[in-house]
């Protein structure tokens, strides 16, 4: 039976696409996507596709499972051609089925397409009333409908997908960064406000690369070019590169959660190294909320760098306190009841050493639910800390996010039913500290106007009225 896999992370977030293409004459291309999606299988673990083009037939293969659970090498042998995209998906739309696993793909008439989707589009109610479909299952389902009748509507035109897109595009709202391509051309696009990233990579002599994070860039030995802009669509085929405007205005507004949580930390955002970034989170969360302790311990893995700055500032020194079951986090296997009672420590257990009659800062990255986060807390009480600081390197968690991760039901959110010193006591922590909005977006290096935090500070980059239901308009406490 396949089920939701175990979350990867503890308490946060979770990230819904991984995206990457590559344009690469001469060079069977299957398997650096493979190793491309490797390096992205951190933005989502569900399922993996790989679309690839020989310049005739396009081939799409894809299914429910993790990169090296889809692919083998009988599968990449088949994935014959020049030019691929490949999709990594955790679903915050539709269900976890084979039909939602990604790229998806359509034959118009003689053209094949195939598109690969990170974020969510906040108008799929008007979108889907537009073209009379209501049955589509996830926005990018949507958008390939869209592309394809505007294909199909104008089949005599030779430019097929990129003069379809260019038609579409200025349609769609929201979240999307998206790989495209038909037999000949690989498509990269980010939305005018670019949530989510979006990297443009040189290989070989004459070969084009596009991922989600940088870091899958340097796994396939690509050389970063540069970033796509807000509301750029570049289009990748023998004829060069060549990039188009299709949007009006343009906002960017990466989101801020790239930075602290979701990307890896190898990844340049912004032309910013995020390991670094989250280090100064770190220094500034010190020097925003200190105390007196013994030691800084880290919830791994996203929480060391921000612990390993703020043991640098605060000069307590650092410890590792808590082992990662690195891999149990990406099964799907659900546990039995016997062993779910567990809880907590199916992923991490603790170095008894480490807390023994110490005060213990503990550093984590965010706190989104908190059932998590409060059986972490009793696991290292357990352990013996005779105090417990929870350091947070974000702000509180209030707002839901309609831009592709899997927070849109503001209830779920402790921080939008409780004050931090409501917080405090439910954790059972003996003080409690987040750092400042300001002092995040600084840690960035970033200009600050260039984020979206909208589920920090409730204030949306986009009108988001028709981005789902489960909206609450009341303000924060
Ligand atoms: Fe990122 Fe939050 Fe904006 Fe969503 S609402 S895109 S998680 S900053």
């Amino acid at each position: 039976m396949v089920s939701d896999p175990v979350p990867v992370h503890l308490s946060g977030p979770r990230e819904a696409c991984g995206v990457f293409g590559i344009y690469a004459p001469g060079q069977a291309v299957s398997k650096a996507i493979y190793f491309g999606l490797f390096a992205l299988q951190h933005r989502g673990q569900e399922s993996a596709g790989i679309a690839t083009s020989d310049g005739q037939t396009l081939t799409v293969v894809k299914d429910l499972g993790l990169v090296a659970q889809v692919f083998d090498e009988a599968d990449l042998a088949a994935l014959d051609g020049h030019l691929g995209i490949g999709h990594v998906r955790y679903s915050t739309t539709g269900s976890s089925s084979w039909h939602n696993a990604q790229p998806a793909h359509r034959q118009v008439g003689t053209t094949s397409v195939a598109l690969g989707h990170n974020g969510n589009l906040t108008n799929t109610a008007l979108l889907a009333e537009r073209l009379g479909v209501g049955t589509a299952s996830t926005d990018s389902d949507l958008m390939l409908e869209a592309i394809a009748r505007q294909i199909d509507d104008e089949r005599s035109d030779s430019r097929g997908l990129e003069h379809a897109l260019l038609k579409v595009l200025p349609g769609f709202e929201g979240a999307f960064s998206l790989v495209a391509m038909d037999q000949g051309r690989l498509i990269g696009i980010r939305d005018p406000h670019g949530f989510r990233p979006l990297s443009l990579g040189r290989i070989g002599d004459s070969g084009w690369v596009l991922a989600s994070e940088t870091s899958a860039l340097d796994l396939v030995g690509a050389t970063f070019v540069r970033d796509i802009e807000a509301g750029e669509m570049v289009v990748i085929s023998a004829a060069g590169v060549r990039s188009h405007r299709p949007f009006g205005e343009t906002n960017p507004q990466l989101c801020v959660f790239e930075f602290v949580y979701f990307a890896r930390p190898d990844s340049q955002l912004y032309g910013r190294n995020v390991f670094a970034a989250r280090q100064q989170m770190g220094r500034l969360l010190a020097t925003e909320h200190p105390v007196s302790a013994d030691v800084v311990v880290p919830v791994p893995e996203s929480g060391i760098p921000a612990a390993q700055g703020y043991a640098e500032m605060s000069l307590i020194p650092y410890a590792d306190g808590l082992v990662k079951n690195r891999y149990v986090g990406r099964t799907f296997i659900e546990p039995s009841q016997m062993l779910r009672d567990q809880g907590i420590k199916l992923k991490l257990n603790p170095i008894p050493t480490t807390f023994a009659g110490r005060r213990v800062v503990l550093v984590d990255d965010s706190i989104v639910r908190g059932s998590t986060t409060r059986q972490l807390v009793a696991m290292v009480r357990a352990a013996g800390a005779r105090e417990i600081h929870l350091r947070v390197s974000s702000p509180p968690y209030r707002w839901p996010c309609f831009y592709g991760m899997d927070t849109s039901d503001r209830s779920q959110l402790l921080a939008a039913r409780m004050s931090v010193e409501e917080i405090a006591a439910y954790l059972e922590v003996d003080s409690l500290g987040y750092l400042s909005l300001n002092a995040l977006l600084k840690s960035t290096g970033a200009p600050i106007d260039g984020f979206c935090s909208a589920c920090l500070s409730g204030d949306y980059p986009t009108d988001v009225s028709q981005a789902g239901t489960k909206l609450l308009l009341e303000p924060a406490p």
